[in-house]
Order: structure tokens, then sequence, then C-alpha cells
């Protein structure tokens, strides 16, 4: 099946720039509509390609707002800093993500001790609930690996409210099939469904509205759930302060490390560069499809990366220290820069490999975007408090990890 989403950066941009037309009135008004995986789409389709930053998200703000103004384009830039709402307020409660993956294992063993739960559990998965949009979604996210986003609110919906299923799954199931699944946008969105981000306030899937969004591609004349009430509240720990930004060291012999978290690295400016190098690892158990398109992604960035700076691509296996330790010690390198990871797997693995290159007298540096570092500081509260950072996301230079 071909693949609908941009896996380049030139296909990103090729994306954006088709897009930019729709991106101001038709977009504030028919965002909510899904014609589904063959019908015309009504939103960017860029999710995959900015969740791996093949293209940034102040490119793709920046774009619209050059088109449209910015009342013009004041939703899609506003949705577009959803997902930098969501991943600066995880930076800053990285325990309601650990929280998540141990509810995730625990609420699987407990599987096997209640028939009843698994069987719904298992029809769920398999797409057989009798629900036809929900049965419909299941098959659309397993072989596109994507849904819209009116889609996962209302699926969401179903799978807590109407089949009562504890939402740690559902976000586990999105999280393995969604080519743009993000630690951050995809944990709080369903927390957010279930009342637990936005304290009281859940969110209600309608059938009528599910036909009507559908363009009438589904009757929903199975029952869903008629209320929807909130999750039982659990605590939500105090911001921790996002450290500061490191900076490179432009003297330093430096290696240059692509991760799937950023793969647009080639517009770094680093005059001690000697070597580049990618990592294939993107942490859990990802469907062949996720993993396919992370690694496509990847290797066009090894490749732009290399190309830029006129090294050979090489691959390191960052599983382990060990490989990173002897690539360093390959080129004596005394550092080596990769993007920041924002909470996740990625993050976890390059938290372990600082100390152990450290101990080797390499420095790990971990440079983060401009847009991340402004941004981050607004999302302690809700979205409410985080629009003051627009204007100020929007007034960025453009150019180097903007
Ligand atoms: C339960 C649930 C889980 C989700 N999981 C993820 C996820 O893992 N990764 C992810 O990137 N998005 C997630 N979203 C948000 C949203 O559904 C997708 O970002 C959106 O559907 C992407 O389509 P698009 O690129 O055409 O978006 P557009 O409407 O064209 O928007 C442009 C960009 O803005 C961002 N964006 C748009 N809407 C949202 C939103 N509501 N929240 C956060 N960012 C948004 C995306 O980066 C998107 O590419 C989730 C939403 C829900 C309700």
């Amino acid at each position: 099946m071909d693949i609908r989403f941009p896996l380049t950066r030139t296909a990103a941009r090729d994306r954006l720039a088709a897009f930019i037309p729709l991106a101001g009135r038709a977009y504030a008004s028919r965002r909510n509509h899904d014609g589904g995986p063959d019908g015309a789409a009504t939103t960017s389709l860029l999710s995959p390609a900015i969740r791996r930053r093949l293209i940034s998200e102040h490119e793709v703000a920046a774009a619209a707002v050059a088109a449209h103004g910015f009342g013009g384009a004041e939703k899609f830039v506003q949705e577009i800093c959803w997902r930098t709402y969501w991943v600066g307020w995880l930076q800053q409660r990285p325990e309601i993500w650990t929280r998540w993956q141990a509810d995730v294992v625990r609420m699987e063993a407990m599987l096997a001790d209640d028939g009843k739960w698994q069987r719904r559990y298992e029809q769920a998965l398999a797409g057989t609930t009798g629900i036809d949009c929900f049965d419909a979604w299941v098959q659309e996210l397993m072989e596109t690996g994507w849904l819209h986003n009116h889609v996962r609110m209302s699926f969401a919906s179903i799978w807590c409210f109407t089949l009562r299923l504890p939402w740690q799954l559902g976000a586990a199931f999105f999280y393995k099939h969604l080519l743009d699944a993000c630690p951050a946008s995809n944990t709080l969105s369903w927390r957010w469904v279930v009342g637990l981000q936005t304290a009281g306030k859940t969110y209600l899937a309608r059938a009528d509205l599910i036909r009507d969004l559908s363009g009438g591609r589904f009757r929903v004349e199975a029952p869903l759930a008629r209320e929807a009430a909130p999750w039982p509240a659990d605590e939500i720990p105090p911001p921790i302060p996002v450290p500061p930004a490191m900076h490179a060291d432009a003297r330093a012999r430096t290696g240059l490390f692509v991760t799937t978290e950023d793969t647009s690295l080639e517009q770094l400016d680093l005059p001690g560069l000697v070597a580049v190098a990618a990592t294939p690892a993107i942490g859990g158990t990802p469907a062949p499809l996720k993993q396919r398109v992370a690694m496509a992604m990847l290797a066009d960035g090894l490749d732009r990366a290399a190309n830029r700076f006129g090294l050979e691509p090489e691959r390191v296996d960052a599983l382990g220290t060990d490989a990173m330790r002897d690539w360093a010690a390959r080129h004596q390198l005394t550092q080596i820069v990769t993007a920041d990871a924002p909470v996740g797997p990625v993050k976890d693995r390059l938290d372990a490999l600082a100390p152990a290159l450290a101990a080797d007298g390499v420095r790990l540096v971990r440079l983060r975007r401009a847009w991340d570092d402004v941004a981050w500081p607004y999302a302690r509260k809700g979205f409410f408090a985080f629009k003051p950072a627009m204007p100020k996301l929007l007034a960025l230079p453009p150019g180097a990890l903007a």
C-alpha cells in the first residue's frame, strides 16, 4: 500500500506548499471533516513529518502566517501549538509518562484474570465490536498508521466510555501504530478525553456528529455511551523546571548524531565536525509500518547531514552504550552533538549515554530548538496560559534550529 505521508524533507516541503492555500479559512471551517483514507484531506497530513522534524513547527506555522496573515491562519497555528504545548507540559512532568508505561504493563498482566474484560479488549483490537465506525477506524489505523484528529477523539471516547476499556491500553494501541506517535500528544490527549487533563471535562462521542463529519460513510447504529463521567482524578505532580539549553563548543572535535527525534540536523553550523552517524532505535515495540516510516525518515536525515558536511554516513546501534563509545573513540571525538529529545524512549537512551561518554572524556551536547526553548516555560498550566508564547514563537528568526 502506498504511504500517504511525506518520508523525506523534500516531500514534506512539497506537502506543505500544496496545503498552504487551505491553511486559512478552509482549515478553520472544514478541519473536523474526515473523508477517510481515500477521501480528500481537510488537514495537512504533516504530523508524521513534524513528529520527526523532517519539517519544523516554525517552518509550517510561518508559511501559513505568510500566506494568510496571523488572523487568517490562527486556527492552524493554534493546532500546531497544541503539539508544542503538550510536549512542553510533559517535559515538566515526566512522571505522567513513566506512570502510564507502568500502568500498561500492569493492566496487560491483569487481563489474564478477567475474561470479560479480555474479550472486549480483543474485539476492540481486532475491530470486531459491531460499532461500524470504530471497527473501520481500527483497520484504518493498522493499515495506514494514521487517523484524523476528530476520529482520534471519537475513537478514544468510544474505547473508554462505550467499550469501558482503560484509556491506558487505548493509548498503547495508538502508540504502537501511529506514524506520528508522540509520548506527549498521545498520552495527554487520551487523558484529556477521560477528564484527567482538564479537570472534570470529558469528551463524549456522538453518533450524529460522526455521521455528519464522515460525510455519511458510517451509520453508527450500535448504541454509544450517553454519558462520559470523568475518570477518578490522579495526582498531577508540580512542574519541574526545564534545564537550561546546552551549547556546542566550536573548537571541539565533533560527531553529529541523528536520531528519530529530529532528522534535520544539517541545519546546524558545526565547525569541528568530523563524523556523522544515526541510531535506528525508536523504542517500544512499534508496528512494522511505523518502524519502516521512521527508518525512511532517519535515512533521509542522515543522508542530508552527511551530504551537507561532506562526510560518510555511519550507523550506530545505540541500544547499548558500547557502540557509541566505540564510534567516539574511532573518530577521537571530544564532543557529540545531537538534538535534545523530549520525554520518551530516545531521551531515556541519551540520559544513559551521557555519563558513559563523559567517563571517556566525551561531552554529549543536546541542542534544543529555539522553538522549544521559548515555548516550554509557558506550558506549565492550561493552553490559555500558553497563548502569549505564540507571537514570540512566530517572531523567531528563520534558520538554524528554530
Ligand atoms: C487521542 C488522541 C491521540 C493523539 N495522538 C497524537 C500523537 O501521538 N501524535 C501527534 O502528533 N498528534 C496526536 N494527536 C493530535 C492530532 O490528532 C494529530 O496531530 C493530527 O490528527 C495530525 O493531523 P494533521 O497533520 O493533518 O494535522 P493538522 O490539522 O494539519 O495540524 C498541523 C499540525 O499540528 C499538530 N496538531 C494538530 N492538531 C493537534 C492536536 N489536537 N494535538 C496536538 N497536535 C496537533 C500536528 O503536529 C499537525 O501535524 C492525538 C489526538 C488525539 C485526540
